[in-house]
């Protein structure tokens, strides 16, 4: 954390934001867009725009200076693409979207993760096995698939939420992008931001992000060696972390190799479901992945076994 205070301001914070009372971004008489920086009568502001979106279990923080035009963009875009990045995991994570937990289907159709009053239900074949059970340690190995999706649309998600929440003194930078996030195919050509990495910090157990936590942080003005924007945002199970590409403001430090270091999570060493787990992930990759296994590990107190013998 001290690398963190002695090297960065906060530029916007929004601490585990919970269902229940609604908090908006911008002014609702005076709509401009902050993404494309049109206003009425160019375009229109008719949907309710969640500044970040909704699978994420974001109910609350609405954004009314996103245009209907820009929130169709995005949620094609780029939102749709972390959705199915995350895949099994919003099952898993049991985070409400527009529609509940989602249900995860196999690759068949037949076997599938759901949610249920009573917990978790998962429906295996063994044509198309998905988890794998180990009693003895009370643990699940999932083995999912992930649509097909874009990993650098994935990160342009982690940077649309980042611009949502900006204040006016740092939206002035991010004009770049803006543009960015809102172009119609995702190509490296256009915008040769490399690479897209992102940490990401997953802590088992239930839930440990009840609410969403947002986080914009800007160096600060006596400090060089550090990149100029992070963007930080925890929900469900997983913690991400991103360095904005602002190649303006970290010109000096492109040129170097500097060490980035992870936000520390608010979870002890002796948190009671196990440790967090930390991955870097490299999204900078601009054409479609194509069934991706997704394995994840869970444990559980209980559980009930049906077996059942097709004919
Ligand atoms: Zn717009």
């Amino acid at each position: 954390m001290s690398y963190f205070d002695t090297n960065y301001e906060v530029s916007a914070s929004y601490l585990s934001i919970e269902k229940g009372n609604k908090q908006f971004i911008g002014s609702k008489e005076n709509r401009t867009c902050r993404y494309c920086g049109k206003t009425k009568p160019d375009v229109t502001f008719r949907l309710e725009a969640h500044a970040i979106p909704e699978f994420t279990g974001n109910k609350s923080l609405i954004a009314y200076d996103e245009c209907d035009v820009c929130n169709e963009k995005f949620s094609r875009l780029v939102e749709d693409h972390f959705g199915k990045y995350l895949g099994v995991l919003r099952t898993l994570s049991q985070v409400h979207g527009k529609k509940g937990v989602p249900t995860y289907k196999g690759k068949d159709g037949k076997s599938r993760i759901e949610m249920e009053a009573a917990g978790l239900h998962v429906k295996g074949y063994e044509e198309d096995p998905i988890f794998e059970i180990n009693e003895e340690s009370k643990r699940v190995t999932v083995t999912a698939h992930r649509q097909p999706y874009v990993p650098a649309a994935v990160f342009k998600c982690l940077v649309k939420m980042a611009i949502a929440i900006a204040p006016s003194s740092v939206l002035g930078d991010l004009q770049h992008l803006c543009k960015w996030i809102l172009e119609d195919s995702h190509t490296y050509e256009s915008f040769p931001y490399k690479p897209l990495m992102v940490f990401e910090q997953f802590t088992p157990g239930p839930m440990p992000y009840k609410g969403i936590t947002l986080l914009l942080l800007r160096r600060k003005q006596s400090v060089k060696d550090v990149p100029y924007l992070q963007f930080i945002v925890a929900f469900g199970n997983t913690m991400y972390q991103i360095v904005l590409p602002m190649p303006q403001q970290d010109k000096e430090i492109l040129k170097k190799q500097i060490q980035l270091f992870l936000f520390p999570v608010p979870f002890s060493e002796g948190y009671e479901y196990g440790k967090t787990a930390v991955y870097q992930l490299d999204l900078s990759r601009y054409e479609i992945v194509r069934n991706e296994p997704h394995v994840m590990h869970m444990s559980y107190e209980s559980a009930e076994k049906k077996e059942t013998l097709n004919n």
